[in-house]
């Protein structure tokens, strides 16, 4: 467990540094100069296949066997591929399936298809009656990348720095999966299981993902501590209430990038629900939400640092979602150095 670890946190790490060093990737397909003036790709060689549906996806995915890889807005695998960490011998596109990119109301949920782009979420005005959603989608990297990630994509990839996992954590959200010879729902809780590390089976694929609309009474706010757009967050929180009056009703709380998947912060939970939320309490859940940081030093900043900024976050997040929950429009942008 402890050499797991280490391993994904060495990934992580080479990874931020790519991105500092080289930037976003935008194209696949960059070619340079061989040793005999061939051209060649920065990724190895692969077989591009098109699925004309998910459950044919499902089904090339399981015929072409482990060096397979699904590939959705590419705003994960692809920088993996040009820097060799991810090898696939065969990619199979989604992006051409229809029908699989909406965001529909229905019967007190949001249905977001799987190909959903972080771009369409922030611009959805259906996503803003739960303002938690636009503050995720809207501070995900820069304008690029948000029109190709997918929020499907971004479950899937289950990095401990994606911002999705974090802020449906804090709404009953659920994912549902399809597989060449059927379906299945799995409540978010159980779907990410490790970083890097989900309940898909080879077979399976993200099609949709459910969030149960909030109880009337609810705000939320997603605040993260960013060194610029282009990069994960150092830290973030997601605070979700409810609120009856002064009295919290319910509380969900999760902090993002200080673990191995995003932490459900059950202490700084309890120290809200059936309380006044006044200075005093919002202290304590500050403070709760500090201790069940589990943060790494790294380039990012020291493991004590951290857990100070993902302490401050959450408390103006709380602020932020008592104002919301009380039906006040207040926008929320991320934090930068
Ligand atoms: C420069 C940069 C900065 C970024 N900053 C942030 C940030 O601040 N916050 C943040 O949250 N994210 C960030 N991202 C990641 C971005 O949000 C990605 O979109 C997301 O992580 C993956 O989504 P994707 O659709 O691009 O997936 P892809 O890269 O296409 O796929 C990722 C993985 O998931 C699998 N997969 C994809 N779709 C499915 C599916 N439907 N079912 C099953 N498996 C599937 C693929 O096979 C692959 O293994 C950043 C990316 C870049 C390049």
């Amino acid at each position: 467990m402890v050499e797991r670890k280490q391993i994904l946190l060495r990934y992580r790490r080479e990874l931020d540094m790519f991105v500092k060093l080289i930037g976003p990737v935008r194209t696949l397909l960059c070619t340079v100069d061989g040793p005999h003036g061939q051209r060649t790709m920065y990724p190895r060689a692969f077989h591009y296949h098109r699925a004309g549906s998910l459950k044919e996806a499902a089904a090339m995915h399981v015929q072409l066997g482990e060096g397979a890889k699904l590939l959705a807005g590419g705003q994960s695998l692809i920088p993996l591929m040009k820097l060799r960490f991810a090898n696939p011998a065969h990619l199979v596109d989604l992006n051409f399936i229809s029908g699989i990119s909406y965001i529909k109301e229905e019967n007190g949920t949001l249905r977001f298809g799987a190909l959903t782009r972080h771009a369409e979420i922030e611009a959805s005005t259906a996503a803003a009656k739960i303002p938690i959603l636009h503050d995720c989608a809207a501070g995900i990297a820069d304008v690029q990348v948000r029109n190709r990630g997918t929020i499907g994509g971004s479950l899937a990839e289950a990095d401990p720095s994606g911002d999705w996992a974090a802020v449906l954590s804090t709404l009953s959200t659920e994912v549902h999966c399809v597989g060449a010879t059927g379906e299945r729902t799995v409540v978010l809780g159980d779907f990410i299981k490790d970083a890097y590390t989900t309940a898909l089976t080879p077979d399976e694929i993200v099609s949709e993902v459910v969030v149960k609309t909030p109880p009337k009474g609810s705000g939320g706010a997603f605040l993260a501590f960013k060194r610029s757009a282009p990069v994960y967050p150092t830290a973030s929180a997601a605070v979700q209430l409810t609120m009856d009056n002064d009295v919290c009703k319910d509380a969900a709380i999760a902090l993002g990038c200080v673990g191995l998947t995003a932490i459900k912060a059950t202490d700084a939970e309890a120290a809200l629900r059936g309380r006044p939320l006044t200075g005093k309490t919002v202290a304590s859940a500050m403070e709760a939400a500090r201790v069940a940081a589990d943060p790494q030093s790294d380039m990012r900043g020291s493991a004590d640092y951290k857990r100070t900024l993902v302490g401050a976050l959450v408390k103006r997040a709380i602020e932020i979602a008592i104002r919301r929950a009380r039906g006040e429009q207040v926008e929320v942008g991320h934090v930068y150095a």
